[in-house]
């Protein structure tokens, strides 16, 4: 069976209690790892025996692990310096990466290391005979093609919540190689100097929540009702960008063409009309309610549940009932 490196960014993992040595991310990397041949963990950052169990639960029997003061010190490309010697070093067919910004820059720049084709957006993949073949979503997320890349090796960026994560059928023991990179002199042409840590909202992180729970415009400026209905669901909180742009929530939490892109297990937009660019990132969502006041707002051609009324009528009461039922 083939190699597969999966990309497993440990530099800014948080080391606070009850948070997951290994993030849902790359567990759902992993498991497509699985399918498309013998996941190999390209780790950047520290390999503690912790990570090597999670690792061997997840299949892995290879770990390459590289603490270098270059991977947490500079933007990203001596990551993707690393992820492609990597591949090599395993005799990789596929590399796996996430597909945030940063698991996108990383994909491009191991394409042109290695070169090899990259698909991004990828979510899912099939293997017969040998031959990755990797569903894709195109067009704003309205269709879905099929794409293999015609090199040796295929880069795959992978949006998360794609796949279940889920445990290899049969755990490996994870044998940590320590592995030192060496840094092309452009990749080091821009250092961090400095970093200020966003204040923690207890909230999970956009890009990787089950439950999302979105305003636009409609909220007109209070995103109350909407945080508390994230708050009583675990919900992370997402935003058009007409309610960005009006500075009611960082410009972090936009969805969309020029924003993030989800597809949690159940969004929530509130107070959204549902344009084509806010639908970009989010109508691949398992499931997507709406509440709107306008019956005739595009977002509900796109909902599977649609509730029409004003959102500051209907999100207090949908609060309190769910408080209610949990008791
Ligand atoms: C190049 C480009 C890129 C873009 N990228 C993005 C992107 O990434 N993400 C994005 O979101 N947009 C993006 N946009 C903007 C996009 O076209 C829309 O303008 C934007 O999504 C509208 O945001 P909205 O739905 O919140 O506002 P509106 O379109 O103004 O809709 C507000 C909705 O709230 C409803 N409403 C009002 N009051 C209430 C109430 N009290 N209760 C319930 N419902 C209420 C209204 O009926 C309406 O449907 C982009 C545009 C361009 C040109």
């Amino acid at each position: 069976m083939s190699a597969v490196v999966v990309f497993i960014d440990q530099t800014e993992v948080s080391t606070s209690p009850g948070h997951p040595v290994l993030s849902k991310s790359s567990q759902e990397l992993l498991t497509l790892a699985r399918l498309a041949g013998e996941p190999v963990a390209a780790v950047a950052g520290e390999a503690s025996d912790e990570l090597a169990a999670a690792l061997g639960g997840a299949g892995v029997s290879r770990v390459f692990a590289s603490s270098q003061d270059e991977l947490t010190g500079y933007l990203v490309a001596p990551k993707a310096d690393f992820v492609a010697q990597v591949a090599t070093a395993a005799g990789a067919a596929a590399v796996l990466v996430g597909n945030n910004f940063e698991g996108k820059e990383i994909a491009a720049r191991v394409g042109i290391a290695l070169n090899a084709g990259v698909i991004s957006d990828a979510v899912g993949l099939t293997v017969a005979d040998g031959a990755i073949t990797v569903q894709k979503s195109v067009l704003a997320g309205s269709y879905t093609v099929e794409a293999s890349a015609t090199s040796a090796v295929s880069v795959i960026s992978v949006k998360s919540n794609s796949v279940d994560a889920e445990p290899a059928a049969v755990p490996a023991t994870a044998a940590v190689e320590q592995f030192t990179a060496e840094f092309a002199p452009a990749s080091l042409g821009a250092k961090i100097i400095e970093r200020t840590p966003k204040p923690a909202s207890g909230r999970p992180d956009l890009s990787d929540a089950r439950i999302v729970v979105a305003g636009g415009r409609g909220v007109d400026g209070n995103f109350g009702p909407v945080e508390e209905l994230a708050d009583v669901l675990g919900a992370a909180i997402g935003a058009s960008r007409a309610a960005t742009d009006a500075g009611w929530i960082e410009h972090s939490a936009q969805v969309g063409q020029t924003g993030k892109t989800v597809a949690p297990q159940l969004y929530i937009s509130v107070g959204i009309s549902g344009a084509i660019q806010q639908k970009a990132g989010m109508q691949t969502s398992k499931v997507i309610v709406a509440v709107n006041k306008d019956a005739e707002s595009p977002v509900f051609e796109i909902a599977d549940f649609g509730i029409v009324g004003d959102l500051f009528d209907v999100l207090p009461q949908a609060t309190a009932e769910i408080k209610r039922r949990r008791g």
